[in-house]
């Protein structure tokens, strides 16, 4: 990682591998965060929030920044509010959340940073037909949409036709007439995604 020259702190990287590109992004990200820190002798490693509240750590402070360096105030869908419901697990709301943001280790996904898989490359393991994306996976894969075409049925309402995930969600929680019914609706929308 680096070492003391002459009292200075000289970083110094090895890898293991040859950079991708996507590596290569990541390392040019991460050298704009570390060229300007220079290691000293005389002080000790901390860590340290840097948000308000003189140093203390706020869930609440980082879930905001991240929503901030995702939207901007105009843009931000109501739907990521919502997907909190009272009485929907937290680790259901989670996987939704970052569903939602596209945040989950689909192969998709995977392979954007570079990561290679062995049997079945990156084909969705429910159809092995096509890339398994977010939307691809919890929506538009044919065994996800017999999911939703019996949820549909089970509740009555007429088919989403949506292939977005998060236009998805807002429509079918819109078919929840009231307040109840749309946390209903939100409620079965995640547990629905959860269980794909
Ligand atoms: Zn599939």
């Amino acid at each position: 990682m680096g070492m003391f020259r002459e009292g200075e702190w000289v970083w110094s990287f090895m890898w293991e591998r040859a950079f991708n590109f996507s590596d290569f992004v990541n390392f040019v990200e991460l050298w704009f965060v570390l060229y300007r820190i220079s290691l000293r002798h005389s002080v000790s490693d901390s860590i340290l929030w840097k948000g308000a509240n003189a140093g203390k750590f706020s869930t609440k402070e980082m879930y905001s920044n991240i929503h901030k360096a995702i939207f901007t105030a105009n843009n931000s869908p109501v739907a990521f509010k919502d997907i909190w419901a009272k009485g929907v697990p937290i680790k259901v709301s989670s996987f939704a959340w970052r569903a939602l943001l596209d945040r989950i280790p689909t192969r998709e996904n995977l392979l954007k940073r570079g990561i290679m898989l062995g049997n079945g490359g990156h084909c969705c393991p429910l159809c092995s037909c096509l890339l398994e994306s977010t939307d691809h996976l919890l929506l538009l894969c044919m065994f996800s949409v017999k999911v939703w075409e019996l949820i549909y049925k089970w509740m009555n309402i007429s088919p989403i036709s949506s292939v977005s995930l998060l236009e998805h969600f807002n429509e079918f929680v819109e078919q929840g007439e009231n307040k109840k019914g749309k946390l209903m609706c939100n409620t079965i929308w995640q547990c629905v995604c959860w269980k794909i």
